[in-house]
């Protein structure tokens, strides 16, 4: 009853009518779900597949008090937020009370994107700045505003074509990044960067200090992509008053920082975890400059970590951001996202004279969806469930690295985890094609995962928080296997791993011969007709 199609129209139809670069999963061979419940989802067969990707689904999918609490409110009422309604503030209020209390005002919107966008805009009002740091492979959103801050998505762009007021950090990652696990402090090694970008020590091209063409109290307020052009607004008033209360930084060739933007936990950027006090320090120095910090908590918030309730609070009692954006679990399924912030930035938004409206955010639907949610949580544990399921996939993950020279790294919270491929240990040269062949061989035997990060080497572990130590030893044991043989076409052993001069670690897939990546190249089950997944196919080793 759930297929209208079959299985060849609803692709030929897809083809027809929706935008190419809408992107499907397992593109030779795509999955149709039908339907879904718990951490399992169904295709047109019956047959189940086991869910380790989909934070969306957090509580689980369809979950029955989440559906009966939107369908309940559906048949009573659904307006905009202009008329009074019980569901807004109630929620707002349970939302506010796994929050520190400063964060107390709440903004509800339709999506991560645009928890995001008004993020910014919320920055660039409080603190008349208009310059963005954002950390290098992040992901924000696909509106422009966010286009502009999301390096996993522009970094293909010329520095030309590139939003001049955006400033990419580098990403606190210390297994690959600039400063790693044997850094003395890597989490002041990677703040300082922070505080010299934004005192125009790191000179890009001359663009930290030499934008806005110099001109201090005028800061570009729309950038205008066809011409190139910027429109400048006049700040200078603003910039007084700002001036007064902090250094500025453009005194000293340095730029006018609005915000600092962060996932709290990087995702789509390779699933890392910033060092314990790097948020703290990083955030001094932004508002030391008139900025503030803004933690992206759309992927990883609502428990997911297992300790806490919102990853900004592994870094300690003492760190609270400034703006909290939240996107996909909060409605589990449901499109809605929320922007929290403290009353002096709301107030600061307020004084701009300028209405916000949002057509859905905040309508009593969502907001009864959104508390059932937090009442899931709650009722099933899912966080106590996070940490033990998630301690559980941690080890089990520890033993494969033990076992499999290709695994580089493991990582993560709670039920946010990653796996790091690499061919070789010391080079950590990233095992792109590996890691696409064991997601592709996973699917193949009904488990759904995904590999990300700049290189797509990190396999993702996001499951709905109802994963269980049977699931998480189901999917562990068949990498366990996809390694084994991997690895064995691969003349790969523990020992070769570790030495860098060792031929076989180096050994190429046999489709890299031509320095493409060829996916599917080491199966034996599968014809040609497979084709190439979009991002391999760029990707050159
Ligand atoms: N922030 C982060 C960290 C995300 O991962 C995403 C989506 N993947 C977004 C924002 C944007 O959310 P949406 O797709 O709901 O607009």
């Amino acid at each position: 009853a759930a297929e209208i199609f079959v299985k060849k129209q609803t692709i030929d139809l897809r083809k027809k009518h929706i935008g190419p670069s809408c992107k499907i999963f397992f593109s030779h061979d795509p999955v149709k779900i039908v339907r879904a419940k718990g951490q399992y989802m169904y295709d047109e067969k019956g047959q189940r597949y086991l869910d380790c990707i989909n934070n969306v689904a957090h509580v689980g999918h369809c979950h029955p008090d989440v559906v009966k609490a939107g369908a309940q409110q559906m048949e009573l009422l659904n307006t905009n937020s202009r008329f009074l309604h019980d569901n807004l503030v109630l929620y707002a209020q349970r939302l506010q009370a796994t929050l520190p209390d400063k964060l107390s005002v709440c903004y509800f919107v339709n999506s991560g994107s645009e928890a995001n966008d008004l993020a910014l805009r919320l920055a660039w009002q409080y603190t008349g700045h208009k310059d963005i740091i954002t950390l290098e492979n992040a992901y924000h959103g696909h509106v422009s505003s966010l286009i502009d801050i999301s390096p996993y998505k522009f970094q293909h762009l010329s520095d030309d074509e590139r939003n001049q007021t955006v400033h990419v950090a580098p990403s606190p990652d210390v297994y690959r990044g600039k400063y790693r696990a044997d850094h003395p402090d890597p989490a002041s090694a990677y703040a300082d960067e922070v505080k010299d970008m934004i005192h125009g020590v790191h000179e890009k091209g001359g663009k930290v200090t030499a934008r806005h063409s110099g001109v201090c109290g005028q800061i570009p307020v729309h950038k205008n992509v066809s011409s190139g052009l910027f429109i400048f607004q006049d700040m200078r008033l603003q910039e007084e008053t700002n001036q007064k209360e902090h250094n500025n930084p453009c005194d000293t060739g340095g730029i006018h920082i609005a915000a600092f933007i962060a996932e709290s936990l990087q995702s789509c950027g390779g699933q890392v975890i910033p060092p314990t006090g790097y948020f703290q320090q990083v955030a001094q120095h932004v508002r030391k400059a008139g900025g503030i910090f803004i933690a992206d908590e759309v992927q990883v918030g609502f428990g997911r970590i297992g300790t806490h309730f919102w990853a900004f609070q592994l870094q300690g009692e003492d760190f609270v951001p400034d703006i909290v954006t939240m996107g996909k679990p909060i409605g589990n399924g449901h499109p809605m996202s929320c922007v929290v912030t403290t009353k002096e930035v709301a107030e600061a938004f307020m004084s701009s004279g300028m209405e916000y409206f949002n057509t859905f955010g905040g309508n009593p639907v969502s907001c009864a969806i959104g508390t059932a949610v937090l009442d899931v949580i709650a009722k099933e544990d899912l966080q106590g469930n996070a940490l033990r399921v998630g301690g559980y996939l941690a080890r089990l993950l520890e033993q494969q690295k033990e076992k499999h020279p290709l695994v580089g790294d493991i990582r993560g919270r709670g039920l946010f985890a990653g796996v790091e491929l690499v061919k070789d240990r010391l080079t950590l040269t990233p095992a792109t094609a590996e890691a696409q062949e064991v997601i592709y061989r996973l699917k193949e035997q009904y488990i759904l995962l995904s590999a990300d990060g700049p290189h797509r080497n990190v396999l993702k572990f996001k499951p709905p928080m109802c994963f269980t130590e049977e699931d998480a030893d189901l999917v562990v044991g068949k990498i366990d296997q996809i390694l084994t043989e991997l690895e064995e076409a691969l003349g790969l052993k523990l020992q070769n791993a570790l030495s860098l001069e060792n031929g076989s670690s180096k050994r190429k897939l046999p489709a890299e011969e031509n320095g493409h990546v060829y996916l599917g190249a080491l199966s034996h089950d599968r014809g040609s007709s497979r084709g190439l997944p979009q991002q391999a196919k760029r990707l050159r080793t």
